[in-house]
């Protein structure tokens, strides 16, 4: 136990890896002295309850929502604004509605018109994953060295944010605060668009003759090992995020064709300084994500 609580009761909506991940925390620490966990399946509940996630389990959001002092939006993007709709009117001035969705500005469009005067909404992403899920795949050191991403709209409720904030330092992050906007921006490219690429590496490999494909599998360490990792994710998450960050993802996938081109001419014309400046430029960002901490 570290000093006093931040939260009376915190109230999860999802139980999964990363919603597991922070009630491991809060547990773990004593930030809260009261969790309750909602999710849709008996299962998922019972297993949170086994692993002593929670105090009490739900499938009710209203039930959950009810009377936490901090409700964290823990569900596949896609879902966050049935859900504000479904808890907005059980939710009372001074409760602090918080999510940790992957794209921001779609999901602050989708909750905060639900949210009732006097509640903040403060959203946040933090920057950290596997490929697993479900609330056996969270791990308290999982937010550790990371980034937590907030995008609180103009005119939070700065007590609110700060309060979200000091939340995620406890969990060992570094809090950075940017637009929504920007936010989708780079998480478009750094995040997004990889994994896009990892799921279509992966189906082209897929759809190969099946002597073929035993082949790229068993020898799979040089290089197609990492993109299985990658592409190993859930499907209601990625599907969500891809098409809430429709703009920026277009963008940024009309830029990678553009390159992938560039590439593909230097391959058929055996341009060999231009392959050999990209590898180059390649190696010195791995260099930066290495010292950044990142690796
Ligand atoms: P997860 O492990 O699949 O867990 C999702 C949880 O949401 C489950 O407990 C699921 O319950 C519950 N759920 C789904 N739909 C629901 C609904 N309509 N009502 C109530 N509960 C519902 O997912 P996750 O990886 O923790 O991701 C959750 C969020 O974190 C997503 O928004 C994602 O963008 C964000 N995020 C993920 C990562 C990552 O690497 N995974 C990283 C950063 C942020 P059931 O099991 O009963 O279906």
């Amino acid at each position: 136990m570290t000093d006093k609580p931040l939260f009376g009761t915190v109230a999860f909506i999802g139980i999964g890896l990363i919603g597991s991940s922070l009630a491991r925390v809060i547990r773990r620490d004593g930030l809260a002295n009261r969790i309750v966990a909602c999710a849709r399946s008996d299962a998922t509940l019972e297993k949170a309850m086994e692993l002593g996630l929670a105090d009490h389990v739900t499938k009710d959001l209203q039930e959950a929502a009810s009377g936490a002092d901090l409700i964290v939006l823990c569900t596949p993007i896609g879902t966050c604004g049935a859900i504000a709709e479904t808890i907005a009117p059980v939710l009372k001035p001074g409760q602090i509605v918080t999510d940790v969705g992957s794209v921001k500005q779609a999901v602050i469009a989708a909750v905060l018109p639900h949210m009732p005067e006097g509640v903040a909404f403060v959203p946040g992403h933090p920057v950290a994953g596997t490929e697993n899920s479900g609330p056996e795949s969270g791990f308290d050191t999982l937010f550790e060295g990371r980034r937590f991403i907030m995008t609180p709209p103009d005119g939070s409720d700065e007590e609110a944010v700060e309060k979200v904030a000091e939340l995620w330092r406890r969990a060992g992050s570094t809090v950075d605060r940017m637009s929504a906007e920007h936010h989708d921006w780079v998480l478009a490219l750094t995040s997004h668009l990889p994994t896009l690429i990892a799921f279509n590496i992966v189906g082209t490999v897929d759809d190969l003759e099946s002597s073929t494909k035993q082949e790229v599998i068993k020898y799979s360490a040089s290089g197609f090992r990492d993109m299985t990792r990658l592409a190993a994710q859930d499907p209601d998450m990625w599907r969500d995020v891809f098409l809430n960050n429709r703009e920026a993802m277009l963008e940024m996938l009309q830029r990678f064709s553009e390159d992938l081109s560039r590439l593909q001419r230097a391959i058929r014309w055996g341009e060999a300084d231009a392959l050999e400046d990209l590898i180059r430029r390649s190696r010195d960002i791995r260099r930066n994500v290495i010292d950044a901490g990142q690796a």
